[in-house]
């Protein structure tokens, strides 16, 4: 259907009339012919819809320059990338949601360097094949105090292997207290079944005894397995064998013992202020034969699965094809292998580890943050809004130590004047649409900033004047 003379349908140029504008033709340059055509063609169609109902407010944005403007922001939006840096602000240090653990500068920068062609399955010198666990498997050894190692791409796949390695259509006796469920549909029985074996319930929810094990074990028993209850806690009447007396009673049997010890340290967390965890040296101390546990939580790397003990058992887990299905990029082993090597200077350890620097962090020196932001932030967000700095409670997070609470400091932000009664969730909306969108909670009628994670305070306060607060 062909539009009336002189209709202003007729004034919407075509495609390649805009293509061919200058100031459109210099956004090529930029973009590429492909996206700008795509561009060009979607503001037109937009045009040409809204001429219907809005003819002058559209004939306007016709004109080169308002269209140029258009297209450019289309491009703009479209070309950003959906994953982005964020200000973590929600006092919860090791969000899974927002990444889990920052990276150590040292990590980033191994991981730039071996961006390109690196020797990952290469033994220079020989030229022959080599294995990539090389790069971790001394370092890890050394730092636990196993006789070998192997990685993969996170705890969850670290379980899953190694039961599927050493217990495929046998039997695996597990406490009932601790069959846990982590976020993310990770449920020990789920993982026992897709694993090929068959979880045997021990004992019952709060008391189970080591005589549960012994009466559990039997000829299809392929291995015992302790699981750490990193996200919840069993108080008052209760009773856990611990992984020194499972050991013994594994070795009586002649079976390997398993030990999912969930966020895993490498370090007395005592030393830094924190509760503390059982570190991977003392579970391999006890005697538990294979022990796996998250990079990206307390140890403060990658995302990655680590699996640590006994020879025999960590080249019956490397033989497993599985474990090509699960293997780390040369990427994540070098960061993985900066974050450890971090780890053979304990004495700077909490300087240079961010996830150990903010956990670490002291109450005071978050209130002085705050007190000097808050000043900024108020004069950002103009009147209609009351800022202060009050205390609040960081956690760890990734489910470790749940009931463990940080004292930290925040500021608060609460509509106040002419905004009272103004959505907190449209004034967090504002803060997550800035270029580094920043994530905070809303907690007691006020949007709450916890500043125990924020180290860039100038570009942080430098971004406000961009808030746009309708
Ligand atoms: C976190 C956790 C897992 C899952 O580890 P991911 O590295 O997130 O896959 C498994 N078991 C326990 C006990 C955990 O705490």
């Amino acid at each position: 259907m062909t539009s009336p003379p002189n209709s202003p349908q007729q004034s919407v140029p075509s495609v390649d009339r805009v293509l061919n504008m200058n100031s459109v033709a210099a956004l090529t340059e930029i973009h590429g012919r492909a996206p700008v055509t795509e561009a060009v063609r979607a503001v037109i169609d937009e045009s040409r819809a809204a001429i219907g109902t809005d003819g002058e407010a559209a004939l306007a944005g016709l004109e080169e320059g308002a269209l140029t403007k258009r297209i450019g922001v289309r491009l703009e939006l479209a070309a950003a990338p959906s994953l982005k840096p964020v200000f973590n602000l929600t006092g919860t240090v090791l969000h899974t949601n927002l990444g889990r653990a920052p990276l150590p500068v040292e990590a980033i920068a191994a991981m730039t360097e071996v961006a390109g062609a690196a020797n990952l399955e290469y033994d220079l010198g020989s030229g022959k094949r080599g294995d990539r666990d090389s790069h971790l498997e001394a370092l890890l050894a050394e730092l636990t105090g196993a006789e070998a190692a192997t990685v993969v791409n996170n705890n969850a796949a670290a379980v899953l292997l190694t039961l599927n390695s050493l217990a495929m259509r046998k039997e695996v006796p597990v406490s009932r207290g601790e069959l846990i469920e982590i976020g993310g549909a990770f449920r020990i029985p789920d993982i026992m079944s897709r694993a090929g074996a068959k979880l045997v319930e021990v004992g019952t929810t709060n008391r189970t005894h080591l005589k549960d094990y012994a009466e559990a074990v039997g000829p299809k028993t392929a291995a015992l397995m302790k699981v750490h209850t990193s996200n919840y806690r069993v108080e008052g009447f209760t009773k856990s064998v611990s992984g020194k007396e499972l050991a013994g009673l594994a070795r009586q049997h002649d079976l390997p013992l398993i030990e999912d010890l969930g966020s895993g340290t490498l370090v007395d967390l005592a030393q830094f202020g924190l509760p503390h965890e059982p570190t991977a040296a003392e579970t391999v101390a006890a005697g538990v034969d294979v022990v796996t546990f998250s990079g990206d939580k307390l140890l403060g790397g990658p995302q990655a699965g680590l699996i640590v003990g006994r020879r025999d058992l960590i080249e019956r887990i490397k033989k497993n094809p599985m474990k090509r299905a699960l293997r780390l990029d040369k990427v994540t082993i070098a960061a993985l292998a900066a974050v450890l090597r971090l780890y053979r200077d304990p004495d700077r350890l909490a300087q240079r580890v961010p996830t150990l620097r903010l956990l670490a962090r002291d109450e005071a020196d978050i209130r002085a943050a705050a007190e000097r932001m808050r000043g900024p932030v108020a004069a950002a967000l103009g009147d209609g809004f009351e800022v202060s700095v009050i205390a609040c409670q960081s956690q760890i997070g990734s489910g470790s130590q749940p009931v463990e609470r940080l004292p930290s400091a925040a500021i608060a932000i609460q509509p106040a004047g002419k905004r009272k009664g103004a959505g907190l969730s449209r004034l967090g909306n504002a803060f997550q649409k800035l270029p580094v969108p920043v994530v905070g909670r809303i907690h007691d009628d006020a949007l709450l900033f916890d500043l125990r994670c924020l180290e860039d305070e100038a570009g942080f306060l430098a971004q406000l004047g961009g808030l746009d607060l309708i």
